[in-house]
């Protein structure tokens, strides 16, 4: 029996992993509560438009089916209405919400105080997860100081069964800040950020919907591998990316999806000796290389393609060495055939 549920829940992982997930968003403060006020603005005015631009990129999200991931929301309120403490917490445990992200702006009484910080009920936790996210991306779209991720002993956080983050924008008190919080194109940016923050929750690719896909940093890499007779068909070209395979009958390698960068790539052969070489991989194209090998002075054939027997620079009649040369000759053309 155990065997029985162990296999069922191995089944149902990568179904869970894709899994819609209840992101009920609390905008702060709202009716007769303006929460903090200064620089002409009113807390609860900002706090509901990132809210509702956050939810609009949540369920873009979840329209497009391109990139990011699915979501369903709420909200504890979508209008300019007073919602108990209380109220939001019962409202989040009632819809049965996966997270609970709460929106505020800072208020202080001297203006000074400024900058972005983050709080969940405790370190440790999802909710600390979620809330460093939050913090870390709202840092970055808006380059205000960063207050840190904190705890606090917050009622939407403690009576909230969800993991729960309470983020503070900025400061509406401090000048630098309420330029952010009263440009509909940054409070778009600080509704950017939660989405980035809650798909990186869920390890999902940042991705902002109605975009292409961002394309993944690799390139290709494409060559021949030659010794002083010709194309050297069958070399093992191995990458440091540990991407490998077998040159063909014109000596062709071709590697697709390699990360970019300074690549390794080992060559060896049967009666050569092996070679390393750096390739530079950029984005989105490909790197052509030729590479040649010294053939070991053994006497062993050097080319499967060798039908003169085996011969060598080394230790070979004169005709032999007549031979070889030809060989070479008609290598050589056949390659300068294939490349025209
Ligand atoms: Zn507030």
């Amino acid at each position: 029996m155990r065997r029985l549920i162990l296999i069922l829940l191995v089944l149902l992982a990568p179904s869970l992993a894709y899994a819609q997930q209840k992101i009920v968003i609390d905008p702060g403060h709202g009716g007769n509560d303006p929460g903090g006020t200064g620089t002409g603005m009113q807390e609860k005015v900002i706090v509901l438009d990132v809210s509702k631009r956050f939810k609009t990129l949540l369920d873009a999200d979840t329209a497009d089916t391109a990139g990011g991931g699915r979501w369903a929301t709420a909200m504890t309120r979508s209008t300019d209405v007073f919602v108990s403490l209380t109220a939001r917490s019962q409202y989040s445990n009632a819809q049965n919400a996966d997270r609970f992200m709460s929106i505020h702006a800072n208020a202080f009484g001297d203006p000074s105080a400024n900058g972005i910080e983050t709080f969940s009920l405790a370190e440790g936790s999802q909710g600390a997860a979620l809330r460093n996210l939050v913090q870390a991306e709202m840092v970055a779209a808006w380059k205000l100081t960063n207050r840190g991720n904190k705890v606090a002993n917050f009622a939407v956080l403690r009576e909230t069964a969800a993991p729960a983050v309470l983020h503070e924008l900025a400061f509406i008190t401090n000048a630098t800040d309420a330029a952010k919080l009263g440009s509909a194109t940054e409070r778009e940016k600080a509704a950017v950020a939660h989405l980035r923050a809650i798909q990186r929750h869920y390890n999902i690719a940042p991705y902002l919907p109605g975009t292409p896909m961002p394309e993944p940093d690799v390139g290709e890499l494409a060559g021949t591998v030659i010794n002083d007779l010709g194309p050297v068909e069958g070399a093992t070209v191995t990458l440091d990316s540990g991407q490998t395979m077998a040159t063909d009958a014109e000596g062709n390698f071709a590697f697709t999806g390699i990360a970019i960068g300074t690549r390794g790539v080992t060559v060896t052969a049967a009666g050569h000796a092996s070679r390393m070489v750096d390739v530079a991989i950029a984005k989105g194209l490909r790197a052509n290389t030729e590479i040649e090998l010294t053939r070991d002075d053994t006497g062993e054939p050097v080319n499967p393609d060798d039908t003169s027997g085996g011969c060598s620079t080394t230790g070979g009649s004169g005709a032999g060495l007549a031979l070889a040369w030809l060989f070479a000759a008609a290598l050589v053309a056949r390659r300068r055939r294939a490349r025209s």
